[in-house]
């Protein structure tokens, strides 16, 4: 018997909004998505899940597919490693326990970053929390935010480029879990793993052939290899590693708002993908608006 499939396309599986450092509430998000003519979108903001609610009443108000998610924090020595997370259980104690740790740290250090560049520059954690939505993931972009405001760089980008960049010496790292257990704990809530913009640089160089097995035998399901930030040799060398490995490909904008230049739709993901995601994930339910 054909199963009738309740979403619709175009399908972009990566987005941001205030609950983390995306420029737009999370209603706001996904009345935009439905704009720029999407018939799904994922909400994945880093390391929360506090828009999941605003975000479904909308959806189901301009009638498109939302798919819950997350952006996961996690770090191989000093490279950033992200992890999408699709349909899990939000309220599953162990994964909700490990992402509170990594959003206390993400705090911590970012209130470290800003008093190290508050010796040089005028900026002060007040600033920071004038660019943030109470309770919302802080992360660097609020920091940028807060540059821009007292005038130290043009825009967002430029505050990466420039202050915020690690050799400018005021980045540090925070804590956030190994990707092979937030594997483990995403597939444990009953979600999706998928590994976020894989050939950027810095990522590509941990994501190696046999760290890419022992993921794969913690339950990897996929690697975002459309993504405007891969570059096109890791992703050409990456496409093969998921043939070799039965990985599945998905391709997203990771949408931001205003806070970067990746516009809704730029890279979709293919029907039948959605498809298993969907078939896989058993932690929450899509929401078909
Ligand atoms: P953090 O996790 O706090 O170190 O900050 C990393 C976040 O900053 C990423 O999730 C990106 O969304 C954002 N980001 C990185 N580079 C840029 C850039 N050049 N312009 C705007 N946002 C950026
Ligand atoms: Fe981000
Ligand atoms: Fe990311
Ligand atoms: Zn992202």
């Amino acid at each position: 018997m054909a199963v009738v499939r309740q979403f619709q396309g175009p399908i972009d599986l990566h987005a941001h909004s205030s609950v983390s450092d995306g420029t737009e509430t999370p209603a706001e998000l996904v009345r935009a998505a439905a704009g720029a003519g999407l018939g799904t979108v994922a909400l994945t903001d880093h390391d929360s899940t506090a828009g999941w609610a605003a975000a479904s009443t909308a959806a189901r108000a301009v009638r498109i597919t939302l798919i819950p998610g997350m952006e996961f924090s996690t770090r191989v020595q000093y490279a950033s490693v992200h992890l999408l997370a699709y349909l899990f259980d939000p309220a599953d104690s162990a994964l909700l326990a490990e992402v509170t740790r990594v959003r206390a740290a993400r705090l911590s250090r970012a209130e470290q970053m800003v008093a190290r560049i508050g010796m040089d520059y005028d900026l002060s954690w007040d600033d920071v929390l004038a660019q943030t939505t109470p309770g919302a993931t802080v992360g660097r972009p609020h920091i940028a935010d807060a540059l821009v405001a007292r005038g130290h760089a043009l825009n967002r980008s430029a505050a990466f480029a420039d202050i915020l960049h690690w050799k400018a010496g005021y980045f540090q790292p925070h804590y956030a879990p190994d990707p092979l257990h937030a594997i483990e704990l995403v597939r444990a809530a009953g979600g999706v793993p998928v590994i976020a913009h894989p050939a950027t640089r810095g990522i590509a160089d941990v994501v190696s052939e046999s760290r890419l097995k022992t993921m794969v035998g913690a339950g990897l399901f996929g690697l975002e290899l459309e993504h405007r930030e891969n570059n096109p040799e890791p992703t050409a060398r990456l496409y093969e590693l998921a043939t070799k490995f039965g990985l599945y490909v998905t391709g997203s904008s990771d949408y931001h708002g205003t806070g970067k230049p990746n516009r809704f739709g730029e890279n979709t993901t293919a029907p039948e993908v959605l498809d298993r995601i969907i078939a896989e994930g058993h932690g929450s339910e899509p929401v078909y608006g």
